[in-house]
């Protein structure tokens, strides 16, 4: 294999740079050619694809966000336009792709794959969503973000004996608000995976928690479970302390990427060039108990499943 393509896709997720910088560097040191896709698949299709030298990536790792770009493309999903961007890298003579991005960006990469251009999948979303490893590209950076604000939030909570419930990222899974509600002493934690969702029993924790002598609380809750804003109005109606709902949003996702963030993603775009070099493609990276591994990207897309981490969620239970 003498030349390689990168790209970061669908949500940005801080560490992504650091990611391209590896694959970068690492593909000069193994003798390959390394190009940067703009946009992810919109420029993969539109051919906004370009050289990229070690300079290229020079004081990106410290940044967030993606430096190459990312689109949502959902034109992508038509075989035609597939066809029209795997020969944009023919031409180019470009033989395999990295793909940075969350199981959308995987969906993506695995039917290149299935067309017979290889690609090497990598974990970049803060969502931590993915099958195959304990952790995204991403996930620690915002983690700190939502247990900053959880620390914020107390404070005025517990001045003004109010309730506040805070709405974190993650789409369906829940692993963002379960560590972040252990991070930070948070008194009540709803997320998809566990039972399902019930208002009603809420609200009776709460109210048990108040009759016990709790003077404020912290409700933290994943995405997509409730409207919380309502939430917080029948909160406020049953317990009388004053509620307020603070969704994160769009903050999570930004700022400069951790330190854990930032070897896991060096760690993993290295990791997705070595597979290139040894004739690996098809393959998603991960990380299992420390581990780097690989598995392959259609597999891991049509069967693996991410487990929940029950353990984790019954000890964030024992400790509110
Ligand atoms: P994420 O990668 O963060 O999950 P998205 O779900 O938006 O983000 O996916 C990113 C991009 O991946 C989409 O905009 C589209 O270009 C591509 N993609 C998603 N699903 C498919 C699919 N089923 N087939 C082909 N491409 C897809």
């Amino acid at each position: 294999i003498k030349r390689i393509g990168v790209l970061t896709s669908g949500g940005d997720a801080p560490g992504m740079n650091a990611a391209v910088r590896a694959v970068v560097r690492s593909g000069l040191q193994a003798g390959l050619e390394v190009y940067g896709v703009n946009n992810g698949f919109a420029g993969l299709h539109s051919g906004d694809i370009h050289k990229l030298d070690r300079y290229s990536v020079s004081d990106t790792i410290n940044k967030g966000g993606t430096f190459l770009g990312s689109a949502r493309f959902p034109d992508f999903k038509k075989v035609e336009v597939r066809e029209q961007a795997i020969e944009q890298m023919r031409e180019r003579g470009i033989e395999a792709l990295i793909v940075v991005g969350g199981d959308g960006s995987y969906m993506g990469a695995k039917k290149l794959t299935e067309m017979g251009y290889p690609c090497i999948g990598v974990p970049g979303t803060i969502d931590n969503d993915i099958a195959g490893t304990n952790f995204t590209i991403g996930f620690d950076t915002a983690l700190n973000v939502v247990m900053e604000a959880i620390d914020r939030l107390r404070d005025t909570c517990s001045s003004h004996n109010r309730i506040s419930i805070v709405e974190v990222m993650g789409r369906h899974c829940g692993d963002l608000a379960l560590w972040a509600s252990i991070a930070g002493g948070a008194e009540f934690l709803v997320i998809p995976e566990a039972d399902a969702w019930d208002e009603a029993k809420l609200l009776q924790q709460i109210q048990d928690g108040i009759a016990k002598g709790k003077k404020h609380a912290i409700v933290v809750i994943t995405e997509h479970v409730t409207d919380v804003n309502a939430l917080a109005k029948n909160i406020e109606g049953q317990t009388g302390l004053e509620t307020r709902a603070t969704v994160l949003g769009h903050i999570q996702r930004g700022g400069s990427p951790t330190c854990r963030d930032r070897v896991l993603a060096s760690r993993m775009g290295d990791y997705a060039v070595q597979l290139l070099v040894e004739g690996q493609g098809g393959r998603c990276v991960g990380i299992l108990a420390n581990k780097l591994v690989h598995h392959d990207i259609i597999e891991a897309l049509e069967e693996m499943v991410r487990p929940f981490d029950k353990e984790l969620y019954d000890l964030s239970q024992r400790l509110f």
